[in-house]
């Protein structure tokens, strides 16, 4: 047997001199220096106790090195856990009870903290990574070897838990195998046409699927290369377009960069190639960026627990505000929420999906695992969703975002296109909030332009005979900004907390 993932990586390197990452300050990484690299880290783990199985978690900010405890995780047969940078000590005390990984790597700023609470959960080493790649793990790494006998993993042995980002209730912890891996990857450099010439313009964070199983691994199944940033910064994404090929971003990326003046056809002619996911794209932002530049954003979605599951096409039209088609391999299918019923095409419901790209379950939760899965394997992603009739697939909203009010449905994405569409709104968030009489009334929560005269009876006047009556918002409040999380997911628990009194005081 060999290890599965790493085994289908190592077949695709074009040539161990080729250069796999580049950074800002110009230091380079080859292919041979990423599977050596990756072998001393692996040696280093071992020698730190790690055996096939064990929970390596790692809580460090974006470095090359980082991306190499990953593929040593991978190598060793262990499986990787990353971690959110943003979590505080009391966030990782869960985590770590819950993983009980066996070794964790953090900042050394977080090391005392970490270390009291390893302790509890009977971690065997802590160890450091710094932004910069250094730190104690790196130092022991590379006091070891580079060769490295790859732990044999079948298909289904287990790569990676990502836990869920939790807005409702405990993070879960998705087990992510070897294939749901590399299938997905397998798909999406050939949708998305990567090969060994690309240059990905990487600039997301890598504890999270976007940045680190979809950038990652798909320019690591193309043979191809990254230009990577430790973080998103528009000045510095500018300067670097004219050397890459690619970037994927999250919608907040976009709407930054369409802020810069440097943005023009010219700064972003080299490219050929951009996607955009993990949060909604608004169709607005989709067509300034194709004004712009004269290229379409190519929208997909997925999740941590599926991998990718649909793309806009990359050859054909790829429309503004749908997230495309069901990637091949990946069976979609929209469901009433409650009896499971298949629904015809057109109708919204909950959407679920089945495929090679589908977790295997959530770590130590069987309850939860088959609570959301039906009895003929599919997943019930909750998001919800239809599919129009070219088969392009529409996302309207999480089902937990749902409004019900007087016992009727609304789709708050529905109601955000109608507001988002009125002169002199950047964008909304239209949630529902506990009413006496309706059980819950629409709210909505608009961002202005800075010099717009919009006020709430404006707002709610520009509606009239958009909407039906029950679903037009009984109020409407103002905002700088919506909050959002790393992912620039907007946290409509956090609006709805903050109004949570509003018809009920
Ligand atoms: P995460 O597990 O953090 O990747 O979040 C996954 C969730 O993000 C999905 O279940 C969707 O609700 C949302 N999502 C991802 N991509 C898109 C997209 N292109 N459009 C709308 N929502 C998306």
């Amino acid at each position: 047997m060999t290890n599965h993932l790493f085994s289908l990586i190592r077949s695709r390197i074009p040539a161990p001199g080729k250069n796999f990452i580049e950074t800002p300050e110009g230091r380079t990484l080859s292919y041979a220096e990423l599977v050596e690299g990756a072998g001393r880290y692996a040696n280093a783990l071992v020698t730190l106790g790690v055996r096939p199985g064990d929970r390596v978690a790692v809580q460090v900010e974006k470095s090359v090195a980082a991306l190499l405890v990953y593929l040593a995780c991978v190598r060793a047969g262990a499986v990787f856990l990353p971690l959110n940078t943003a979590y505080t000590i009391a966030e990782l005390e869960y985590f770590i009870g819950d993983a009980e990984p066996t070794v964790v790597v953090c900042d050394p700023a977080k090391r005392e903290g970490i270390s009291a609470i390893a302790k509890k959960a009977g971690v065997k080493a802590v160890e450091t990574l710094d932004p910069r790649g250094e730190g104690s793990l790196a130092n022991k790494a590379s006091a070891q070897p580079a060769a490295f006998d790859d732990v044999p993993r079948a298909a289904d042995g287990l790569a990676a838990i990502l836990y869920t980002s939790g807005t409702t209730g405990r993070s879960k912890g998705a087990m992510l195998s070897h294939e749901n891996l590399a299938s997905n990857s397998l798909a999406l450099v050939d949708y998305w046409r990567f090969t060994a010439t690309d240059v990905l313009l990487h600039a997301l964070p890598i504890y999270h699927t976007h940045g680190l199983f979809v950038a990652t691994n798909v320019s690591l199944f193309a043979g191809g290369s990254m230009l990577f940033l430790p973080k998103f910064d528009p000045d510095m994404v500018i300067g670097l377009l004219p050397r890459a090929t690619a970037m994927m971003g999250v919608p907040t990326f976009y709407t930054r960069l369409l802020q810069h003046p440097g943005l023009t056809r010219e700064a972003t002619k080299h490219m050929r190639l951009f996607v955009s996911g993990s949060a909604p794209l608004l169709a607005e932002t989709h067509r300034e960026w194709q004004a712009r530049t004269g290229h379409a954003i190519l929208e997909r979605y997925g999740m941590t627990e599926t991998n990718m599951n649909t793309s806009n096409p990359y050859d054909g039209d790829r429309v503004a505000g749908t997230v495309g088609f069901p990637l091949p391999g990946v069976e979609l299918r929209v469901a009433d929420p409650e009896s499971g019923r298949i629904l015809p095409q057109g109708e919204i419901g909950v959407i679920e999906v089945k495929g090679p790209n589908v977790f295997r379950g959530y770590w130590r939760m069987p309850d939860k695992t088959a609570a959301e899965f039906r009895a003929d394997g599919f997943f019930i992603t909750g998001d919800l969703g239809r599919i129009d009739e070219r088969g392009y697939v529409h996302i309207v909203g999480r089902g937990k975002d749902l409004i019900i009010t007087g016992g009727f449905n609304v789709y708050p994405k529905e109601i955000e296109g109608e507001i988002d569409a009125i002169p002199g709104v950047i964008e909304s968030a239209v949630i529902g909030v506990p009413h006496p009489d309706f059980g819950e009334g629409v709210t909505a929560v608009v961002v202005r332009k800075p010099d717009a005269a919009l006020d709430e009876r404006a707002v709610l006047a520009a509606l009239e005979g958009k909407l039906a009556k029950f679903k037009q918002p009984k109020r409407v409040f103002f905002v700088d900004d919506l909050p959002r999380n790393t992912m620039g997911k907007v946290q409509k628990n956090i609006l709805r907390d903050t109004h949570k009194d509003l018809y009920t005081r």
